[in-house]
């Protein structure tokens, strides 16, 4: 199949719409990263993408609508829901519900829950207009390879495997939506994202972090986000986190005699000497660190280095989600530094 590359505009919104329409595959901008579309109404259009990514059926898809109020036609919704929505929809924040029986199995991988996100990015709201149904998508990579923030990251990973790719630029926050879940007693943070638990808690009262955010899952786990128990975000040489002062650690990469690159904070870039750097934003700058995470674990494929560092990031709720990217991405590996 040839994948079109359009930027957005009338041709793109009415080309696409008509291609998810007809249970095609429409690659998005959203302000988290790029999506990866098809019906949400149709079991063929949800395959289709499973196919397309190589995921595993099991990993349920996100389902996008144009307004928080279309959450109506597939999910059972609460006050809860209505509150966060008027406080951070439209926006980075996905939020599991009961499901409507309109929405395949497929769609949720099995399960009765539906993820449901209302994206903050002009061309996202667009798209699911012209459409006129939701929009199912996960993110528009390869499984197991880094969410794409552009256009090329999406070509790169899909082209020949989807119908279109609509091509807004950079995706602003760089990381993946804030996934809670209502469905239990208490909100439930199952991915952290932009929107932290401090945030949450102001809005609904009482928040809980899943614990496969910060561990991250064993095989033969069931965390209550499927997504969680699967490898991620790995690049193809090993990860290694680092535990301990800036001082520390650059003092360790220094010493490593293997080839080496290092995804570094702004302060410390030109202190490597023999290192490939990548720079990820300044040491206290989550903003940064989110908007640049992916793309380094993209372009550090690009380094000759046989082993590749990075700082473990702090276990604050502002890097919350920097911490779990980072710690899926190295697979657990941490070396702990000083005494
Ligand atoms: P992606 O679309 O690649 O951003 O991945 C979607 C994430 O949302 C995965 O981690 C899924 O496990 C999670 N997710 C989607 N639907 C549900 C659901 N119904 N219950 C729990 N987690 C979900
Ligand atoms: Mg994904």
């Amino acid at each position: 199949m040839k994948t079109e590359l359009v930027k957005p505009g009338a041709y793109a919104y009415e080309r696409a719409g008509k291609i998810l329409r007809e249970g095609g595959l429409v690659a998005f901008p959203t302000e988290t990263v790029y999506g990866l579309g098809g019906n949400a109404l149709d079991p063929q259009a949800a395959r289709k993408i499973y196919a397309a990514k190589g995921r595993p059926g099991d990993n349920p898809l996100i389902v996008h609508i144009a307004d928080p109020s279309e959450a109506e036609a597939i999910a059972y919704t609460n006050d809860t829901y209505y509150k966060l929505a008027k406080a951070f929809m439209p926006g980075p924040l996905t939020v599991v519900l009961p499901k409507k029986d309109i929405v395949p199995d497929s769609v949720t991988g099995g399960i009765k829950t539906v993820a449901v996100r209302c994206p903050g990015h002009p061309v996202a709201l667009e798209l699911i207009r012209a459409a006129g149904v939701p929009i199912a998508a996960p993110s528009a990579n390869l499984s197991g390879s880094p969410s794409p923030t552009t256009a090329e990251h999406v070509m790169s990973d899909l082209e020949g495997r989807i119908d279109m790719i609509i091509d807004g630029g950079q995706s602003e926050i760089g990381v993946e939506s804030t996934v809670i879940s209502l469905t239990g007693d208490v909100c439930t943070v199952l991915r952290p994202g932009e929107i932290i638990p401090r945030e949450l808690y102001s809005i609904v009262g009482d928040v809980v972090v899943a614990q496969a955010v910060k561990v991250p899952s064993a095989a033969g786990d069931k965390p209550e986000s499927p997504g969680m128990k699967y490898k991620h975000y790995a690049p193809s040489k090993p990860l290694v986190l680092l535990s301990g002062s800036r001082e520390e650690a650059v003092a360790y990469v220094n010493n490593e005699t293997k080839k080496t690159a290092v995804l570094a904070y702004s302060e410390d870039a030109d202190k490597f000497e023999n290192a490939y750097v990548i720079d990820i934003g300044a040491a206290d700058d989550a903003h940064s660190q989110m908007h640049n995470l992916f793309k380094a674990l993209r372009d550090v494929e690009a380094a000759d280095a046989e082993i590749i560092y990075a700082n473990l990031p702090p276990e604050t709720d502002d890097f919350l989600a920097v911490y779990n990217r980072m710690i899926r991405a190295c697979g657990g590996i941490v070396v702990r530094l000083g005494t």
